[in-house]
């Protein structure tokens, strides 16, 4: 894998197994601004939707894990897509996975790696960026 040559083949399969908890290292961890769009998506006010729907863990706002799936996964569909958080948005181009090691463990778990259209280059370190920017949010 020599994404930073050639891109990397990537496409959603819609398999939903992003969205299935793994415990705390499976936590949808959410910026203001990510709780903010899901609130506004779901018609209710900020400080609402943190009461309901997240928790904080080490100082960190996370999706609340009340279930082996995420709450807003139904019928293997995101059902707040175009809300969804950052960390969903930029998966799977999140800096700890772009080593060929990492990049292959990940290709074991998701059936989009390899499938589809060449994401370019510089898509690639867009999201790269947009990620490390809402992790130093958090
Ligand atoms: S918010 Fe949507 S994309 Fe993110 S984990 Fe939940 S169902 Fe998946």
């Amino acid at each position: 894998m020599n994404w930073r040559e050639e891109g990397v083949r990537f496409a959603c399969q819609g398999s939903g197994r992003c969205c299935v908890s793994r415990g705390a290292y499976g936590w949808v961890y959410l910026t203001l601004v990510d709780r903010q769009r899901l609130a506004q998506a779901l018609g209710i006010p900020t400080r609402q939707f943190t009461r309901e729907y997240c928790a904080k863990t080490d100082g960190l706002f996370h999706l609340r894990d009340d279930g082996p799936d995420c709450r807003f996964l139904v019928d293997r569909r995101c059902s707040v897509y175009e809300a969804r958080p950052t960390q969903c948005r930029t998966w799977p181009f999140w800096p700890e996975n772009m080593s060929a090691k990492a990049w292959t463990a990940i290709a074991a778990e998701c059936p989009g790696v390899g499938k589809g259209r060449v994401v370019p280059v510089e898509e690639i370190r867009r999201l790269l960026r947009e990620q490390r920017a809402s992790t130093a949010r958090l």
